[in-house]
């Protein structure tokens, strides 16, 4: 039965049944959990030969002792093997200490205190300053920026990548719009991966934006894939470099999904000119990263034959979890009009959206069932969801076991709360 088919009566009834199903879950006692984006134990165990595979040897290549300060933009094996990963080339990419998040929020600070293109260019010597936010998006990146009194504008992302009309009419626009976040590959929280069309407008938003405008391109996801059919994501920085905006990125991978959260390696990729504004300012502020779990990880993913095998083994364990519960989405919803969700080939999300004004209240009716959801509005600037719609599901902490029932609890407060919702309309 489709839902806005449903007579009255019918949908009392409807609200009886799935009354007493919730209340039956309340009083199981469950405490389960769907907000945690982390790789599950299994996952992590994939990596343990990390430990040890240095096996005494703390010299690189080139004969560094890895154990001592220097090599501040990190070293020449491990630059190779994360600029094959990300398409660039070796001289293109700083590495850094252990995830990618501390360099995004370095990198702001360092455009907006010192400038990327010397002192003039510091972005706070040019009144306010505005990011745009493709949303649904992912909150640390809004969160960071709120921190540092950057100006959030949400604009919308499609099937395709953020709406480029409403980009490029923003920027044109407003010169205070000094950058851009975008999760390109299996984005956080919809798994969308940017069309190629997405991806060459992007490259061209330095020739129309205002002076000194990045677009922070946060690679989380590029390996992280699901399927073989993935879809691929065209090279940004190649089509920067064929546009003359080469300046106007900064993109940014780490290993934290790949092998060890928060015990991986960070690193970004950009131009000369920024490579060496955000050395000269990390010069400031460290000694040098740490050059052991780089070769570590050099020594342990080795080249991307080895990454992709490495990738494929993380696939086996997460593609279940996310069958679990889009199996039952589809199943339990397949043929009603109360939600829709997205099927991501990778990364670490699905994306549901309710009937407006419903997500808080879900949300709310889970908790007090025993599961965990990510807060609403989580993804969006300002924890603010205009349509109060969108929930995050993150599938690859909990068992198979507590998975499948989290997502039954889910699926009955999501019917529940639309049920009540079109009774009282
Ligand atoms: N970027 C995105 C889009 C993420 O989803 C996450 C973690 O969930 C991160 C960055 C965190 O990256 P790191 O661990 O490298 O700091």
């Amino acid at each position: 039965m489709r839902l806005s088919q449903a007579a009255p009566e019918q949908l009392r009834e409807l609200e009886k049944s799935l009354s007493e199903q919730y209340l039956a879950f309340q009083t199981a006692g469950l405490n389960l959990d769907l907000t945690r984006g982390k790789p599950s134990a299994e996952q992590l165990s994939l990596s343990n030969a990390l430990d040890g595979i240095l096996n005494g040897n703390y010299s690189d290549g080139s004969g560094t002792d890895l154990r001592n300060y220097g090599g501040l933009d990190g070293l020449p094996e491990a630059k190779q093997l994360f600029a094959d990963m990300l398409g660039v080339q070796a001289q293109d990419i700083l590495v850094g200490g252990n995830g990618s998040l501390p360099m995004m929020y370095f990198s702001l600070q360092t455009a907006l205190s010192q400038g990327l293109a010397g002192k003039d260019s510091a972005w706070s010597l040019q009144g306010p300053v505005k990011f745009l936010a493709p949303v649904p998006g992912y909150d640390r990146h809004f969160t960071a920026s709120q921190h540092l009194g950057i100006e959030l504008i949400p604009v919308a992302m499609n099937e395709h990548g953020p709406d480029m009309d409403q980009v490029e009419a923003l920027v044109k626009s407003d010169p205070s719009i000094k950058g851009i976040w975008c999760v390109p590959r299996f984005s956080n929280p919809t798994g969308i991966v940017y069309s190629d069309d997405v991806v060459n407008r992007m490259a061209k938003l330095g020739h129309i934006a205002g002076d000194h405008f990045r677009i922070f391109w946060d690679n989380a996801y590029a390996v992280h894939v699901l399927d073989d059919q993935a879809p691929v994501l065209a090279n940004l920085y190649e089509a920067c470099k064929n546009a003359g905006t080469e300046d106007s990125v900064l993109i940014f991978g780490s290993t934290s999904k790949i092998t060890f959260a928060g015990a991986g390696v960070g690193f970004m990729a950009a131009s000369a000119s920024n490579l060496s504004a955000l050395k000269d300012a990390l010069g400031y502020s460290t000694i040098g990263p740490d050059k052991v779990n780089q070769y570590r990880h050099v020594k342990f993913l080795k080249d991307q034959a080895t990454l992709t095998k490495h990738m494929q083994k993380h696939a086996a364990i997460m593609k279940p979890r996310f069958d679990a519960v889009l199996q039952q989405l589809k199943s339990e919803l397949g043929d009603d009009d109360i939600a829709s969700w997205t099927e991501p080939q990778g990364g670490y999300f699905i994306s549901v959206d309710t009937r407006p004004g419903l997500a808080k209240q879900v949300i709310q009716l889970a908790a007090e069932a025993g599961v965990k959801l990510t807060p609403a509005g989580a993804p969006f600037p300002y924890g603010k969801d205009p349509q109060d719609s969108n929930i995050r599901i993150a599938p690859s902490f909990p068992t198979i076991n507590d998975l499948e029932k989290a997502t039954e609890v889910f699926i009955t407060c999501l019917k529940l709360a639309t049920v009540r919702q079109a009774l009282a309309s």
